[in-house]
């Protein structure tokens, strides 16, 4: 067990004393975790550690949670609850905007299960490439002329792309669930998101330079 996932569930509210369900806030008293600025996303927000998830579950959870986090609700306590809420709202809502979105949850919670970030394992699927240079160069012809069509074109062809690399990345993610289930090393399967995800940052990085720019004059 990584010391990530041993954090933070207290059993306890440290004011009031009654058990604790969420991390970050007592259901009783609405005293704030102070460890929770430090707990992990999904822990955060009271989700489960796994890719599937359903973006509607992970925006209730989170409105859930930061109804007694927000510094608002903490105006008239003192400076140091304050603080504190400043510091668990922030944590919230990174963890929402990271969370919500399906690369940034795959590329958070590959490296929570101890895969390679992007910039120690760089590899892509082979052949990827090549493709990617040639969608390359048609996005810059078409900038060249502003044919807006053909940007749209080539849009609706990386978004695909990218569509199919998640549904990959979500497989992959449930692979590596039941091999861990069957106690199976998962590096590999790892070592696979890692690489699928550099592919969606890559189609990323193309799909922002489909949009158009307004013509000059
Ligand atoms: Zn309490």
């Amino acid at each position: 067990m990584s010391e990530l996932e041993k954090t933070t569930v207290p059993s306890k509210c440290s004011r009031c004393d009654r058990p604790m369900a969420e991390v970050p806030v007592c259901d009783y008293c609405h005293w704030l975790n102070p460890a929770a600025a430090g707990a992990d996303y999904f822990t955060l927000l009271g989700l489960p550690r796994q890719f599937d998830l359903d973006e509607e579950w992970i925006r209730g959870k989170f409105l859930s949670v930061s109804r007694y986090t927000h510094p608002d609700f903490h105006a008239t306590d003192n400076p140091q609850a304050q603080e504190m809420a400043l510091r668990v709202s922030a944590a919230i809502n990174d963890a929402y905007r990271t969370l919500r979105d399906p690369a940034n949850r795959a590329a958070y919670l590959l490296e929570l299960l101890g895969g390679k970030s992007s910039a120690e394992d760089r590899s892509i699927p082979d052949g990827f490439l090549a493709t990617m240079m040639m969608m390359q160069e048609e996005i810059a012809d078409a900038r060249a002329v502003g044919d807006k069509s053909e940007l749209d074109r080539l849009r609706d062809v990386l978004a695909t792309q990218r569509d199919g690399l998640m549904r990959r990345i979500a497989g992959l993610f449930g692979e590596y669930q039941e091999a861990v289930a069957c106690q199976a090393i998962g590096t590999d399967l790892l070592n696979e998101i890692r690489k699928q995800l550099n592919a969606v940052s890559y189609v990323k990085k193309l799909l922002s330079q489909t949009i158009a720019q307004p013509a000059a004059g």
